[in-house]
């Protein structure tokens, strides 16, 4: 079997004194779309966090493609195809649509599904009904998708997804999972951290359930949908 596209093994984390994640290990296929779940405070963020080098970490193993991150600042692992979308909206305000895109435009990357703003606007077409809208008059849910879109111009072959489903209304959530699954379909890799198991089971391949920094269950999303037990231990229900 070809190696994963992301290794991880024997990640910790700190913020400041305090020793957050113990011995988080997971892997992302090329292709595959994993969801990192657990409860409020379990530890997803700081994991997709440290994958990204945004804060203090040391891994056994933390490897993109062969590549070891582990020693790497947050810039230099965003050149590598890693695309990292986090909770809270990052988009310019006094941009437009477009030219939020366009700060987001990266060369090709060998191996990674190329992006355009046309591309983006066929998955999102509610961007594109907007594209020279300012961000100040965009909704929280619009904002979150110009935040994806403005990430994939930057043609990662890893996105790093922070809760995409968190306090998006019903009908946002849906085309975000739409999006996700067509993301999926053009061959990227996506781990994300997510609450919602209906989002997750809507979107993801595998899950890796965490609490409290560590990881406590690792299988296939339909697994975790037939094991009421871990569910009820690890998630909030
Ligand atoms: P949530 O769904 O609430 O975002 P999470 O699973 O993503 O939960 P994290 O945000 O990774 O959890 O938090 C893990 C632990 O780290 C929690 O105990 C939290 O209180 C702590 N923590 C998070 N950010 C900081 C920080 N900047 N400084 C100190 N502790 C932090």
């Amino acid at each position: 079997m070809s190696e994963a596209l992301l290794t991880v093994d024997g990640l910790q984390a700190w913020y400041g004194r305090a020793h957050i994640l113990d011995g988080i290990a997971l892997t992302v296929g090329r292709g595959e779309v994993v969801a990192l779940m657990g409860r409020n405070g379990a530890g997803k963020t700081t994991t997709l966090k440290a994958i990204m080098g945004l804060v203090e970490r040391r891994a056994a193993t933390l490897r993109l493609d062969g590549c070891d991150l582990s020693a790497l600042p947050t810039h230099r692992i965003a050149r590598l195809g890693v695309g990292y979308v986090p909770e809270d909206r990052r988009i310019f305000a006094d941009l437009t649509v477009e030219e939020n895109l366009e700060v987001g435009r990266q060369p090709p990357r060998p191996g990674a599904p190329v992006w355009t703003p046309e591309k983006l606007f066929a998955l999102f077409p509610n961007l594109a009904e907007m594209r020279g809208r300012r961000g100040t008059r965009m909704s929280g849910g619009e904002q979150q998708m110009l935040t994806l879109a403005r990430t994939l111009m930057g043609n990662p072959s890893l996105l790093l997804l922070d809760e995409p489903s968190e306090g998006l209304a019903p009908l946002i959530v849906r085309q975000m999972a739409d999006a996700v699954r067509r993301l999926k379909a053009e061959g990227l890799s996506v781990l994300l951290s997510e609450q919602s198991l209906s989002f997750a089971s809507a979107v993801a391949d595998r899950a890796c359930v965490i609490e409290t920094g560590r990881l406590r269950w690792t299988g296939t999303m339909t697994e975790l949908m037939a094991d009421d037990g871990v569910r009820a231990a690890y998630l909030a229900v």
